[in-house]
């Protein structure tokens, strides 16, 4: 039942949506056709990695990236899905910080996939397993690279991350607030961006709207699993997206998310998507245009979507039921 009635939520809100932001431009509306999601597509999909977070990037000349690395648990589920996908080595990695819900498989990740560059925030706090993944780096050679604010890692033509978080200065690492020196980025790739931002809590997100850093976003991973100490009101009117990704654990401990944060969304008409109600997200954009693939059972896509904004803030959506994906 699960897998049933997200995607039917969504197609509710999908038929909705137009009617609360007001009248779709008609012109957009015809133009729009689930077909011409075409040419060079990035694909980021937010896996179901249990109560913790992994993204897979692959940009649309064929790199590899993953971000963060999941509980330990979830090697057994990375592994085999980039095995999946046809990856045989990992063009970047990066990690917004070292908690193990973040990080606890990446050991076994660079121990299975060749990894030509590593980027992270500058700070790791001095765990056995983080000095273990600093040798593992040395002696595999892997290019490690310190990612602060300003930074642009350009993953591929037309695809770039821009680092938010956390500033080059005057931002202290502490071991008991790791949460708040998450490595925030904004990955771009034409009128798509996706913001995407560790467990950075209200305190950063303060900081982050100071540095006036271009926030606006189409997809906004929720920072720190949906916790109540996250996405404040000031944020979420900066990032202004169209998605709400929340990665967590079905039934996790902490309560995450947090009824208040979903609610600041629905309030926004924002749509969430919950890697623990619905497994893996894939999103597919052209750089243009939007589809989600929303895993099912068998791993078949249950529904289609293609949403965007048009010049005029308005929002045009066209599903597409039973469609396929080459
Ligand atoms: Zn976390």
């Amino acid at each position: 039942m699960k897998f049933k009635t997200i995607p039917i939520l969504i197609l509710l809100l999908a038929i909705q949506l137009p009617v609360l932001a007001g009248q779709p431009q008609e012109e957009s509306r015809r133009n729009i056709t689930a077909n011409n999601l075409s040419g060079p597509l990035l694909e980021v999909h937010f896996l179901d990695v249990g109560q913790g977070d992994s993204m897979y990037v692959r940009t649309p000349g064929g790199k590899h990236y993953l971000i963060d690395a999941g509980p330990r648990s979830a090697r057994k589920k990375i592994i085999p899905y980039l095995r999946y996908l046809k990856v045989e080595k990992l063009d970047g990695v990066f990690i917004t910080h070292s908690h193990m819900d973040h990080m606890g498989s990446l050991l076994y990740i660079l121990k299975e996939f060749p990894v030509a560059r590593f980027y992270y925030p500058g700070y790791f706090h001095t765990s056995a397993t983080n000095k273990k993944v600093a040798a593992l780096l040395e002696q595999t050679k892997t290019e490690v690279h310190e990612v602060r604010r300003g930074d642009t890692i350009e993953l591929d033509e037309g695809v770039a991350a821009v680092a938010l978080h956390p500033p080059k200065k005057g931002w202290e690492p502490f071991d008991d607030d790791l949460n708040n020196f998450s490595l925030v980025l904004r990955l771009t790739y034409g009128d798509v961006d996706f913001l995407l931002t560790g467990d950075a809590e209200e305190k950063s997100e303060k900081e982050i709207l100071q540095s006036k850093m271009v926030l606006r976003s189409e997809f906004l991973k929720i920072g720190h699993h949906g916790s109540r100490t996250a996405t404040s009101e000031e944020f979420l009117e900066a990032v202004f997206p169209l998605y709400a990704v929340v990665s967590a654990g079905v039934k996790n401990s902490f309560g995450h998310p947090h009824d208040v944060v979903l609610k600041r969304l629905r309030d926004r008409d924002i749509t969430i998507l919950r890697t623990d109600d619905s497994g893996t997200i894939g999103v597919y954009t052209d750089g243009k245009r939007i589809m989600i693939k929303i895993k099912g059972k068998d791993w078949l896509p249950v529904s289609w979507f293609i949403r965007t904004r048009t010049p005029g803030s308005t929002w045009v959506i066209v599903n597409k039921e039973g469609g396929s994906y080459a």
